[in-house]
């Protein structure tokens, strides 16, 4: 299982020198592996940030939230088509950087939408994550949607609901991810859906109640990584945490990042490092109970 963490928690700025800050960083917190935010894949330096990678020794995913301009839920095929590119460009950048996962709101556009999703632009998001998870097979790459709260996606708010997204899918690299942070506003609790999604669980988003320190908001932590013990989960568990003292403008704006949770990003993914593998031994400890 690797343990990894957000690229936000260094830096609001993913050019080659904000990936070097943020993979070298990233290292010296002891994780073992870096979420790239690919908002503008065009604008890293594949060659520089592979060998940054390997110099490091830290594996690599990316995430990204659509936007209106590319929102593959959309009934407008020209939208769907602009989505669809951008998704297509994200594989090849991770390819290129060795990466292992595309994640994040790559179903729908990230945002809050006044109405429900129409069948219709439900079936153009099914049929065109179907196509890019044929691309991705060929790269090796899996693709995980991640299951966001009722203010920044309408196609699906639920592990359970993400279930039954997938299977529409219906191809072998496409997987659930679920988030801690949106499971506590929607799910009846933090362990069903864990179980719920099972063997289609691919990726995991560790984020407090507020987005900040680990153990200080609301979520139950013990119940969801007791579902990750209890269904066998060996995929990556990551960080996630945003401040608005590091900030990427239109993440921030898109995520409604408005205050200071943090300051320090080198504690933060310190003590969020050990937290969460201290979770990871305390629960696999109960298998010897
Ligand atoms: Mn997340």
């Amino acid at each position: 299982m690797q343990i990894g963490c957000h690229g936000s928690v260094w830096t609001g700025t993913f050019d080659t020198d904000g990936l070097r800050l943020a993979i070298e960083s990233t290292r010296a917190a002891g994780f073992d592996l870096i979420e790239i935010p690919l908002m503008d894949p065009g604008g890293i330096d594949r060659a520089t940030v592979r060998a940054l990678l390997a110099e490091h020794g830290l594996a690599a995913t990316a995430s990204l939230g659509l936007s209106a301009r590319t929102d593959i839920s959309s009934e407008d095929p020209d939208v769907v088509a602009a989505g669809e590119r951008l998704l297509g460009t994200c594989l090849e950048v991770l390819a290129d950087i060795g990466g292992t996962h595309l994640v994040g709101v790559i179903h729908c556009a990230m945002q809050k939408y006044l109405t429900p999703a129409s069948p219709g632009g439900r079936r153009n998001s099914v049929e065109a994550i179907r196509r890019l998870a044929g691309r991705a097979s060929d790269l090796g790459i899996r693709i995980g949607v991640e299951v966001v709260n009722r203010y920044e996606s309408n196609l699906f708010n639920t592990g359970r609901q993400a279930v039954r997204y997938v299977e529409e899918v219906g191809a072998g690299n496409v997987f659930v991810h679920l988030d801690t942070y949106h499971m506590n506003i929607e799910e009846p609790d933090m362990y069903t859906p864990v179980l719920a999604a099972g063997d289609r669980l691919g990726y995991v988003h560790i984020g407090e109640s507020h987005r900040g320190y680990l153990g200080s908001g609301t979520v139950d932590f013990d119940a969801f990584f007791r579902g990750l013990a209890h269904t066998g989960y060996d995929g990556p568990v990551v960080f996630e945490s945003f401040s608005s003292a590091v900030v990427h403008p239109e993440l921030s704006q898109m995520l409604a990042i408005w205050r200071n949770l943090w300051t320090d990003g080198a504690d933060l993914g310190a003590h969020a490092n050990a937290y969460i593998r201290g979770r990871l031994r305390s629960v696999a400890s109960i298998g010897m109970h």
